[in-house]
């Protein structure tokens, strides 16, 4: 991750948040410890498969006993950024976009949006779970000033290109994309797409095998 010399593969990546998310509920549940092959049942993957992910960032489990549930939760918050505090832009307040701002999800991983923008003098000045939407112009400025990382895109088809382009004139490292069309970015931007309805056709062919 970030300039570190090991690749992960991203099939590895992507099932971290996941193992992640069952820690957290293990925790809750007041489980100190567990085994592989019970925590695997419970993400879905087998427990070799399991070891094998997270053989990639140390060692975690111990023979005979399993995983400790508190620390390898704290070295996945660690390994995925999320006792950071990270800061992020989002542009476009349309349905989704204040879906985003109003949700407490990601604050609760530490992940904060200090400010919105649009485009729409009517919600130009309005404050969305106390966040003033300001004019889409000082996105640029804003997020060179801020040194912001993360830029959310939640603006129609035809209107994302353009602010990706100036999410990354202005620096931002990685978007978190919205709106149904695949950005084309410098090769180093770090781009994750929410397709919402794509999803939905996916679970629509399932449904009609
Ligand atoms: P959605 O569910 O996708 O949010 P919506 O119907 O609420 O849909 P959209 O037309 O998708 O609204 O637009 C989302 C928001 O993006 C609107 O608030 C709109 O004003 C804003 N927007 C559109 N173009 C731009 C732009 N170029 N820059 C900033 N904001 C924009």
């Amino acid at each position: 991750k970030n300039g570190e010399s090991i690749v992960i593969p991203s099939a590895v990546i992507k099932r971290l948040p996941k193992y992640h998310r069952n820690l957290e509920s293990l925790l809750d549940k007041g489980v100190e410890r567990i085994s592989s092959r019970e925590f695997g049942k419970i993400a879905g993957v087998s427990a070799p498969q399991l070891r094998q992910d997270l053989n990639h960032f140390g060692n975690f489990g111990q023979q005979g006993y399993g995983y400790n549930v508190e620390n390898l939760y704290n070295a996945l918050s660690k390994i995925m950024g999320i006792e950071k505090k990270s800061n992020m832009v989002l542009v476009g307040v349309g349905n989704i976009g204040q879906a985003l701002v109003n949700s407490t999800d990601f604050t609760k991983r530490g992940f904060y949006l200090s400010a919105i923008f649009d485009i729409n003098p009517r919600l130009v000045g309005i404050k969305i779970n106390g966040l003033e939407v300001k004019d889409v112009s000082q996105l640029e400025n804003y997020i060179t000033e801020h040194k912001i990382k993360i830029g959310v895109i939640a603006v129609p088809e035809k209107a994302a290109q353009e602010i990706a382009n100036k999410m990354v004139r202005a620096g931002i490292q990685g978007i978190w994309n919205f709106a149904p069309v695949d950005l084309k970015c410098p090769q180093e931007i770090k781009i994750e797409n929410e397709h919402l309805t794509e999803g939905l056709l996916r679970l629509s062919f399932k449904i009609d095998e």
